[in-house]
């Protein structure tokens, strides 16, 4: 695109909210004499895709910090309500038609709703002669574009990880952060309405509601994500307290009770943070390399390309958007589905401590440690016999990081019915897991008081009535909702008979 090629552009904001290496904003400050941007929020469509109100809160308070930051550039910040996703090309075509914009900008979404949304808003807009440029943001390549040799998506993270590395190491600067559009003069801010009327009792305003659909999103009002403080200054500082310890990552990354995680995923998923600034910091950290000289920011790369494997996936494979396990015999697991196993899974009540502390740091925070959320979910499938997709809803209302691909994914791997599954046969044994991974309950004794005056080998699996450490019995804690050894057989041979 040449330099200045429009009068006027318009980037559309979803969940890339940061002014800093932000491709389509980059773009448009490019390309236009003039530049606004819009959000527009569709929380019926957010609703049925599952979004909670923590993610979405993050998303809402991250917006209004946004808001701010563009006006310091004299960038207006335009916000519309809409219930769903099909009114978005009806809309914009009105916006752009009023706002006089010659272009629409915006960085590229991969479910199959968001890819369907923005086909048909280019194809609108196109009528009216409006080019619309989707920049790709939100992974560090096109989903798509890495190929196994016979030209198929990869199932397998391995070589998948192996393919991008062999392709992209030492090419660092094919992934540095873009500079921030620089700001336009105070009169480039007048040249904007403060509101357009629009049909059908809408309007475009440049004030951020504080409730959004049935999402209250008060500032305060969110209960459960005040630790997170919101917005790309928050993400920024996480990065940058993150690159102190990232060397220490591999060694303590699975201890839920050393917090030795860089917390970005919040960020990471309203896009107050780009995966090119987490690149280049760890890049910096590795001498350049993805598997370089320190263990922990070659492994946190790792983690990252993880996050690049779903987001491929649901490109490559899109039946994963639409409620389906990936391997489809597994549609045919009879689940037990006992709705009193799910609750008590919910509510962090299923007598096994450490599932039992993992639900309450969801419940309380909104988000849980990656080890934990393994624990519970091969717990929930495999222990409980519960269907995924009810695991999957579950975290997406109540995760501050909610984002469909990473979570699908992970649900999907730890049930056995995805891709790169954990084979069915391979159940974690919470009890191990908690020994290993908490071995002084540290982080069983923050979430689950009741049991915080058991011994460190007690606290794992506290002694039961009628043995004689019962004198340490707790609090009305419990007994373990299952045996975890027969409901492991009984899980086995379930996935077991779907061979036959
Ligand atoms: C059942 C299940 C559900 C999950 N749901 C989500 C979700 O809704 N949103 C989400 O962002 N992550 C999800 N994850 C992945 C992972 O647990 C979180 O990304 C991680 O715990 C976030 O903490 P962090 O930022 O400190 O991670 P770090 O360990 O610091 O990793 C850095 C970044 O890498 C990415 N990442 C790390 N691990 C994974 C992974 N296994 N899969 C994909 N990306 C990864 C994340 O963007 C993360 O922020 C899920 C994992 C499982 C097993």
């Amino acid at each position: 695109m040449p330099e200045k090629a429009y009068q006027r552009g318009l980037v559309w904001l979803r969940n890339d909210l940061r002014v800093a290496d932000n491709t389509a904003l980059y773009r448009a400050g490019k390309g236009c004499k003039a530049v606004a941007a819009i959000f527009i929020a569709c929380p019926q469509t957010w609703r049925s895709h599952g979004d909670g109100d923590n993610v979405v809160a993050m998303r809402l308070r991250s917006l209004r910090q946004l808001q701010a930051a563009l006006e310091k550039k004299h960038i207006p910040l335009y916000f519309l309500e809409c219930p769903e996703f099909s009114n978005t090309p009806g809309l914009l075509s009105q916006i752009v038609e009023k706002l006089q914009v010659d272009a629409l900008f915006a960085n590229a979404e991969y479910p199959v709703n968001e890819l369907a949304r923005d086909q048909s808003v280019r194809e609108r807009l196109k009528q009216q002669g409006v080019p619309v440029e989707y920049s790709t943001d939100r992974t560090l390549i096109p989903p798509g574009s890495l190929t196994t040799g016979s030209g198929d998506g990869f199932k397998v993270f391995t070589p998948f990880k192996r393919a991008f590395i062999s392709q992209h190491d030492n090419s660092g600067e094919a992934f540095a952060p873009l500079p921030s559009p620089r700001a336009h003069g105070a009169d480039h801010g007048d040249q904007w309405p403060e509101w357009i009327a629009l049909d059908g009792n809408s309007n475009l305003v440049r004030r951020i509601p504080d409730t959004v659909g049935d999402y209250g999103l008060a500032p305060g009002g969110e209960k459960k994500v005040l630790d997170w403080s919101a917005g790309e200054s928050a993400g920024t500082r996480a990065l940058k307290n993150f690159a102190e310890i990232i060397g220490d990552y591999a060694r303590w990354r699975d201890f839920p009770a050393q917090e030795n995680t860089s917390r970005l995923s919040p960020y990471l998923n309203c896009g107050a943070v780009s995966v090119r600034q987490c690149v280049a910091m760890a890049l910096a950290e590795n001498g350049g390399r993805w598997a370089g000289s320190n263990e922990g920011a070659s492994t946190w790369l790792d983690e990252i390309l993880w996050r690049e494997f779903y987001q491929h996936l649901v490109v490559n494979f899109p039946r994963v958007c639409r409620n389906k396990p990936f391997k489809p015999e597994t549609e045919k697991v009879p689940w037990s589905n006992r709705s009193e196993d799910f609750e008590r899974w919910c509510e962090g009540r299923t007598g096994v401590p450490i599932v039992d502390a993992a639900m309450r740091q969801l419940n309380q925070t909104g988000w849980m440690h990656n080890r934990l959320r393994m624990v519970v979910a091969s717990f929930l499938t495999k222990n409980l016999l519960t269907d995924w997709r009810k695991g999957e809803h579950y975290f997406m209302q109540q995760l501050v990081d909610a984002d469909f691909a990473a979570n699908n994914g992970g649900w999907q791997w730890a049930a056995s019915t995805g891709t790169d599954a954990a084979p069915y046969f391979r159940v974690f044994n919470p009890y191990s897991q908690s020994k290993r991974f908490d071995p002084e309950g540290e982080f069983i004794r923050a979430y689950v008081p009741e049991l915080a005056s058991l011994s460190d080998r007690d606290i794992h699996c506290p002694p039961r009535e009628g043995t004689s450490a019962d004198l340490f019995a707790q609090d009305g804690y419990p007994a373990p909702i299952c045996d975890v050894t027969d409901s492991r057989k009984r899980a086995i041979e379930v996935f077991a008979n779907l061979k036959s």
